[in-house]
C-alpha cells in the first residue's frame, strides 16, 4: 500500500512512525513544506528565552535519521499544492518551483494550523512576528540578538502569548500584554484568570485588557502600537499571538467537507468525506465529548493520539477516536495554569445547567516545607454530579491534579468519583485529604445542600442594605483589606458575639480560602462565599 502523509510534525510524523511499526511493507511518503520535521513546537518559546540552550534539542528527529530508522521517504521543502481525488494523486511543489505528481492509495492530512494575522495597518513592519515553527523562531531569536529589545508587546494572551511574555521578560525586556478580552487564558474562567493577572502584574508585566490593537507604525527605531481607543504604547518587538486557524486550504480545494467550526470534518475513524483520505491534528474539528458539538482543539496530545489511531485505521483497523476535552497546561512565570473540560463560561454559552465549587488547598502537607497554595475550580451537573470541567491555578502539583480531573471527566465520572481517587500520599507530595478529593468533598456538600455558597457575581448584584458581609478572619488579616462594607468578627470570637449579627439580613460569611467561613454555618443563619 502506498501512503502519502502531508505535514511532518506532531500528527504527521507520529502517523508515519506508527505505520512503519505495524507494517514493514507499506510505502510511506512524508511531505513537509518546511525544512524540518518532527520538531518540538511546544519548546520554541523556551528556546527563544534561552531556557533550552541548544537549537538542536528542538529536533526530536532529523529527516535523515527518521528516514533511516523508519524507512520513510521524507521529503522536506516539498509542499502539497493539490489533491486530485479522482485520480488519487497529489501535486507537489519543491522549493525550486518544480512541481510533480505522486499517486496514493491512502492519504493523511496533518497540515496543522496557521497563525491569525489580521490586516491591520503596519502589520508587516519589521519587528512584528508570529510564532509557529522553527523558521519563525530563528527570525525572532536573530532579531533579539541584533536589536536587544528593551520593550516587548505581546498581542493576545493565550498560552503561547503568555509563554512568550515570560521568555522575553527572561531576556531582559519590559513586557506589555494587550488582550481584547477581559482576561488572559481563554480556557479558564475570569475568577481563575484574575489570579494570573495578579501574578503577571507582580512580575512587572503591563496588562492591557479589553484593548484591541488598531494599527502599528514606526516610531524612531522602534514601533508604536495604537489601540482602538487611541491610546498607544511603544515597542522594540511585537509578538502576535492572536490565535490560529486550521490549515484547510488543500482540503477545501479538494472539496472535502469542512465542518461548521471551520476544520476538516472527519468521522469517528478520522476519515474525511473521502474514505481514502484521513485528517488529524489542528486541521480537523471533532465533536466535544460533553457538548457533542464539533470544535477545534489545538493541542499536541490529541494530534499524536489521532496519528496513532489513523495509522492503524489506514492499515485496515477500525479504531474510533473518542474526542478531546481540551486538557491543557502552561507555565506562566512562577505559576502553573491548567484546565480540562468545560469552564463555567462555556457551559453558560452552551446553556448547560451547572454548579461550580472553588477551593484553595495547599500543594502538600502544610507542615512540610515549601507547601504552595493552589486554586481549584470544578464545574459539575447540579443533579447527577457529572464532572464537566476543572481549572487549577497554582505553583506546585498542579499537573498531576489536572490529569486526575481529566481522567474522571473523560470517563464521564462525577464529583463522587473525585472522592474515590486514591492518591499516593506522603507529606512532601500531598495531604491525606488530597486537593482533588477535597474538591469532591466540597462539591458533594454543595450538591446535597449541606453548604449553600453564593457566587461572586450573585453577591455583587445584591444591594448592600440587603446583605451583611461577615469577615471571620483575624484582625491582622482584616487590616490588610476586606470586601467593602464587611464587618470583622474573627471565627474564634463569633460564639460570644452573636448579638452583633443582624436578624433582618442574610449574612454572607467569608474568610481567606473558605474554610473558616464554612465553619460558621451550623451556628448562624448564613451563606458562604
Ligand atoms: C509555539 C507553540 C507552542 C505550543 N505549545 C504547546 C503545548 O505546550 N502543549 C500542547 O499541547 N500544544 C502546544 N502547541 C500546539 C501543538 O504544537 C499543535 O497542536 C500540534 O503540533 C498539532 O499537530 P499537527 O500535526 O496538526 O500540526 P503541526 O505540528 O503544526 O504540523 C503541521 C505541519 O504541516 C506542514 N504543512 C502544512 N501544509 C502543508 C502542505 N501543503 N504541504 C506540506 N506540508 C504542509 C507545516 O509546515 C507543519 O510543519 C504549541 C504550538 C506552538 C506553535
Amino acid at each position: 500500500m502506498k501512503i502519502i502523509i502531508i505535514g511532518g510534525v506532531a500528527g504527521g510524523a507520529t502517523t508515519a512512525a506508527r505505520i512503519r511499526r505495524v507494517d514493514e511493507t507499506a510505502e510511506i511518503i512524508l511531505l513537509e513544506k518546511g525544512k524540518y520535521i518532527s520538531y518540538a513546537n511546544c519548546g520554541l518559546p523556551y528556546y527563544i528565552g534561552g531556557v533550552i540552550e541548544e537549537r538542536d534539542k528542538l529536533f526530536v528527529q532529523t529527516p535523515e535519521a527518521f528516514s533511516t530508522r523508519f524507512r520513510v521517504d521524507v521529503r522536506t521543502e516539498n509542499e502539497a499544492i493539490f489533491i486530485d481525488r479522482k485520480r488519487k494523486t497529489v501535486t507537489i511543489r519543491q522549493s525550486s518551483e518544480d512541481t510533480y505528481e505522486e499517486s496514493y492509495d491512502k492519504l493523511v492530512i496533518s497540515t496543522g494550523a496557521s497563525p491569525v494575522r489580521p490586516p491591520l495597518p503596519g502589520i508587516d513592519l519589521s519587528g512584528i512576528f508570529t510564532l509557529r515553527n522553527v523558521t519563525d523562531t530563528d527570525r525572532i531569536k536573530e532579531y533579539i540578538k541584533s536589536h536587544a529589545p528593551q520593550k516587548a508587546v505581546i498581542v493576545g494572551a493565550g498560552f503561547i502569548g503568555l509563554e512568550m511574555a515570560e521568555n522575553l521578560h527572561t531576556q531582559g525586556a519590559k513586557v506589555s500584554i494587550v488582550e481584547m478580552g477581559n482576561q488572559v487564558m481563554a480556557p479558564i474562567d475570569f475568577s481563575m484568570a484574575s489570579l494570573v493577572h495578579q501574578h503577571l502584574m507582580d512580575k512587572g508585566v503591563n496588562l492591557y485588557l479589553e484593548q484591541a490593537v488598531a494599527s502599528f507604525s514606526r516610531e524612531g527605531k522602534g514601533l508604536k502600537v495604537t489601540f482602538k481607543n487611541g491610546q498607544s504604547i511603544s515597542a522594540d518587538i511585537v509578538i502576535l499571538s492572536i490565535g490560529v486557524r486550521p490549515e484547510t486550504s488543500l482540503a477545501r480545494a479538494a472539496e472535502l467537507t469542512i465542518g461548521p467550526a471551520g476544520g476538516i470534518a472527519v468521522n469517528d475513524y478520522l476519515q474525511t468525506s473521502d474514505e481514502s483520505i484521513y485528517a488529524i491534528g489542528d486541521a480537523i474539528e471533532f465533536r466535544h465529548p460533553i457538548t457533542g458539538k464539533p470544535w477545534l482543539n489545538y493541542l499536541a496530545g490529541p494530534a499524536n493520539r489521532q496519528g496513532r489511531i489513523v495509522a492503524d485505521n489506514v492499515l485496515g483497523a477500525k479504531i474510533p477516536y473518542e474526542g478531546s476535552i481540551g486538557t491543557s497546561i502552561a507555565k506562566v512565570f512562577d505559576m502553573t495554569v491548567a484546565s480540562t473540560g468545560l469552564p463555567g463560561k462555556r457551559l453558560r454559552q452552551e446553556e448547560i445547567d451547572y454548579m461550580s465549587s472553588t477551593i484553595h488547598p495547599a500543594s502538600h502537607a502544610g507542615y512540610y516545607p515549601d507547601a504552595m497554595p493552589m486554586s481549584i475550580k470544578i464545574t459539575f451537573d447540579k443533579k447527577t454530579g457529572r464532572l464537566y470541567g476543572g481549572q487549577i491555578v497554582g505553583y506546585d502539583g498542579v499537573d498531576k491534579r489536572i490529569d486526575e480531573l481529566a481522567l474522571v471527566i473523560k470517563h464521564e465520572g462525577t464529583i463522587y468519583d473525585l472522592m474515590k481517587v486514591e492518591q499516593a500520599y506522603a507529606p512532601p507530595f500531598s495531604s491525606a485529604k488530597d486537593p482533588v478529593a477535597l474538591a469532591g468533598y466540597v462539591a458533594e456538600d454543595i450538591i446535597t445542600g449541606k453548604t449553600n455558597p453564593v457566587y461572586w457575581r450573585e453577591l455583587r448584584d445584591i444591594e448592600m442594605e440587603n446583605k451583611f458581609l461577615l469577615d471571620v478572619r483575624t484582625p491582622d488579616e482584616y487590616s490588610l483589606g476586606s470586601l467593602p462594607g464587611a464587618v470583622n468578627i474573627p471565627l474564634d470570637e463569633l460564639r460570644d458575639r452573636l448579638a452583633e449579627l443582624p436578624k433582618d439580613k442574610m449574612i454572607y460569611t467569608f474568610c481567606a480560602v473558605g474554610l473558616r467561613g464554612l465553619s460558621c454555618l451550623p451556628d448562624i443563619d448564613s451563606t458562604w462565599i
